[in-house]
């Protein structure tokens, strides 16, 4: 890690998720976005809309119907913007070449793919809708260059979920594209990186935003914008909560801890290289600007108590007993080296002097119905004590700051949902949350309830 202290540079990196991008019309709303503000000099954009999944379904290998239908609905996304450009005949070929690669590729994919070959073939995306958006800003009279990430971008060779090297980000950052900026605007690809061997890497799904963000970081930049399809972060989704409100500041800890527990709004995982150097990150609506949105940054003045409420759902609370528990040693050590080696990561925990109560974090988890539990797992498990299941249980996360240190808070939180079975209790090992697991049929009134009465009163 190299030591950048602050932002050095007046200009901002603005990010367009795939939304942003997806047609003619978005992306025009990004232009006057980017036209609005003159230090917006980096442009980081996704692949439009369902292109990516297209291009992963596509990588995994398919017959040929299955791979005729994709590829046409991937011309057809890219199409429908160069057919409303004006005077188009470069990029089309441009476009057409490219789509002849991902057909090209595809069909090696359906005979034997790989991890690389899924990567060269996702890339695709980006690099298209970033030469749709350079020519539509040349049509708007506006200068801007195309610029291949991959230039600068180096990577590991964990294809799919590969790591920047963000020392050499900085130097090639700075011999590559940092004059430029005082020139042009830079449109260029999340997403997307190059190993040692030239070959092409991604950093995992969502990956735009981290692009965006080791980018602020590696020129110095001022803020980093994130334009995606929510006008920032609420207080709880505001589909559950009608009278959610937006919060206008949030320390990257509480955006973090918000994530953790399933606001999807964004990963800031993603956005650590922006805020371990000092720069702010903005979360706003590109179909909507005006409304604003939620800036991300180190520290808040004066944070509130509850910050927001996050809901969870379809988790899996596991009891374990075993009189073995009791004045023993090692009981725990034994049962989480055995959920260890079924690859299961445990979420919350409470233990009595004969049992203890788990969930399972299901977050990364493909299965359909977010369960891990195998009858492998369990068969493993009853060896070593009586095991209960309850599923469909959902995690309320109070999300908040110096929740540990807070008197009062037992009645504040509880005392509103005396009529809620509430199955579990975790508090205390983080000053930022407490959570609660409770049936998920219940889940939406809990939010409701306390959301009226920690928030709206
Ligand atoms: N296009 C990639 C994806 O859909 C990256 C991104 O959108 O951030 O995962
Ligand atoms: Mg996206």
């Amino acid at each position: 890690m190299y030591a950048v202290s602050s932002p050095n540079s007046q200009y901002v990196v603005a990010k367009f998720g795939g939304t942003s991008v997806a047609n003619f019309e978005s992306m025009n709303n990004c232009a006057d976005i980017i036209l609005a503000n003159a230090n917006v000099r980096v442009v980081v954009l996704s692949a439009s809309a369902g292109v990516t999944n297209l291009l992963v379904a596509l990588a995994t290998g398919c017959d040929s119907d299955k791979r005729e239908n994709y590829l046409k609905q991937i011309r057809d996304i890219q199409y429908a913007i160069i057919d409303r450009l004006n005077d188009v005949a470069v990029v089309r070929e441009e476009i057409d070449r490219l789509l002849e690669n991902i057909e090209m590729l595809s069909e090696a994919a359906s005979l034997a793919t790989s991890d690389a070959l899924t990567d060269e073939l996702v890339s695709h995306g980006e690099v298209m809708s970033t030469l749709l958006f350079v020519e539509l800003l040349h049509q708007r009279n506006t200068d801007a260059e195309w610029f291949d990430i991959r230039r600068i971008m180096r990577t590991n060779d964990n294809f799919g979920q590969a790591e920047p090297d963000s020392l050499q980000l900085h130097t090639l950052a700075m011999e590559n594209l940092h004059a430029r900026l005082n020139n042009t605007i830079v449109i260029t690809q999340g997403f997307i990186g190059k190993e040692e061997k030239g070959r092409t890497t991604t950093l995992g799904r969502g990956g735009s935003d981290y692009t965006a963000a080791l980018l602020g970081e590696a020129l110095g930049l001022q803020r980093v914008d994130i334009w995606t399809d929510v006008p920032g972060i609420y207080t709880t989704d505001p589909r559950v909560v009608p009278a959610a409100k937006r919060v206008e500041k949030i320390a990257f800890d509480e955006a973090a801890e918000m994530a953790t527990f399933g606001a999807k709004i964004l990963h800031p995982a993603t956005l650590l290289p922006a805020v371990r150097c000092g720069i702010p990150v903005f979360v706003g609506s590109s179909k909507d600007p005006k409304t604003g949105g939620t800036v991300v940054c180190d520290k808040t003045k004066n944070p509130p108590l509850f910050r927001a409420l996050a809901l969870r759902r379809k988790q899996t609370l596991l009891t374990l007993h075993s009189l073995k528990m009791l004045h023993a040693r090692g009981f725990l050590a034994e049962v989480f080296t055995l959920l260890l080696r079924h690859n299961i990561s445990v979420d919350l925990i409470s233990t009595s002097e004969v049992s203890i109560a788990l969930t399972l974090d299901t977050t990364g988890s493909t299965s359909t119905n977010g369960s891990l539990l195998t009858n492998a797992l369990l068969t493993e498990l009853a060896t070593l004590c009586r095991v209960e299941v309850e599923e469909d249980m959902a995690l309320v996360a109070i999300i908040g700051n110096e929740l540990s240190q807070a008197k009062g808070l037992g009645k504040r939180v509880f005392g509103v949902l005396e009529s809620f079975n509430i199955r579990m209790i975790s508090c205390g090992a983080s000053s930022h949350n407490i959570c609660l697991l409770v049936p998920g049929k219940d889940a939406e009134q809990v939010i409701q309830t306390l959301h009226q009465s920690l928030f709206e009163s």
